[in-house]
């Protein structure tokens, strides 16, 4: 069985985000960028199966601008087999990228897509249902566990009360939260070794998808700074403050 999993390239979750001056976005030059979170706990997801020998074969795809295929590569250092680029001219919205990844699935075959639940930087939450529902697959979102039998994926998922088990038919798309797994670090050999593996490059023009944008940004901007705030002597204090300052009581 293959495994699917898509990458994406974001900004590095330690970097404090800076809004364009001119807010028609945020400002991505000379900024650290890095796998999205999410996705790095697929990858790992997808290692530990073909590891336990349920899965041959792990493929990255990313679609980006061509500093994409750095990230493809961190993933192949993690294990991964081989990768698939896919150069976009501007960013593309999860519905474009659901149907350029269906359409990757359609031609590979994969018994299972392995993907982030959100990307850090749009935060949609959209792509893996959105492609379980191209594709006419069985979803399992917000993955805290998963195990593999015969025909079936078993998954936990995390929900408002607690935790859901559910079992789906595969192939199926999975989606994965961050208390799945603690994804490891690549080993300087398999760094090296991750510099052999391939990355087949497809230009998105072959793959029929219309990518151009359905909605318009109009504005980022910055969230408010929150105000310092006092300490106060006594409860008596509190309570006049919160009555005469605040009128919340
Ligand atoms: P989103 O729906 O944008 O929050 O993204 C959910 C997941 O879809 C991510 O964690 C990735 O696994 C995948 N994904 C989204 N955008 C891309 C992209 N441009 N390239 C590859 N995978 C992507």
């Amino acid at each position: 069985m293959k495994i699917m999993v898509p990458v994406k390239r974001v900004i590095d979750y330690n970097v404090k985000v800076r809004v364009k001056q001119d807010q028609s976005g945020v400002e991505l030059n000379n900024v650290k960028m890095a796998m999205n979170p999410f996705d790095e706990i697929a990858v790992e997801q997808a290692l530990r199966i073909k590891e336990a020998g349920d899965a041959d074969e792990i493929i990255l795809v990313s679609i980006g601008p061509s500093q994409s295929q750095e990230t493809i590569r961190t993933g192949l250092a993690m294990g991964a087999d081989r990768g698939i680029f896919i150069e976009a001219p501007h960013e593309t919205e999860p519905l474009s990228v659901a149907k350029l990844l269906a359409n990757i699935a359609k031609q590979e075959n994969p018994g299972l897509i392995i993907c982030g639940k959100q990307a850090i930087d749009d935060d949609s939450n959209q792509t893996g249902q959105m492609m379980s529902a191209l594709l006419g697959w069985s979803q399992a979102t917000f993955a805290s566990a998963v195990s593999l039998s015969a025909n079936t994926a078993l998954v936990t998922r995390e929900i408002d009360g607690g935790l859901e088990t559910i079992s789906v038919k595969m192939p199926a798309v999975i989606t994965v939260d961050l208390r799945l797994n603690e994804p490891r670090y690549a080993s300087l050999p398999n760094i090296m070794k991750a510099k052999k593996k391939p990355i087949d490059v497809i230009s998105i023009d072959t793959l029929g998808v219309d990518i151009t944008p359905r909605l318009s940004v109009l504005k980022v901007e910055e969230p408010e700074t929150r105000k310092a705030g006092i300490k106060v002597g006594s409860v008596e204090e509190l309570l006049t403050k919160l009555q005469d300052e605040a009128k919340v009581i």
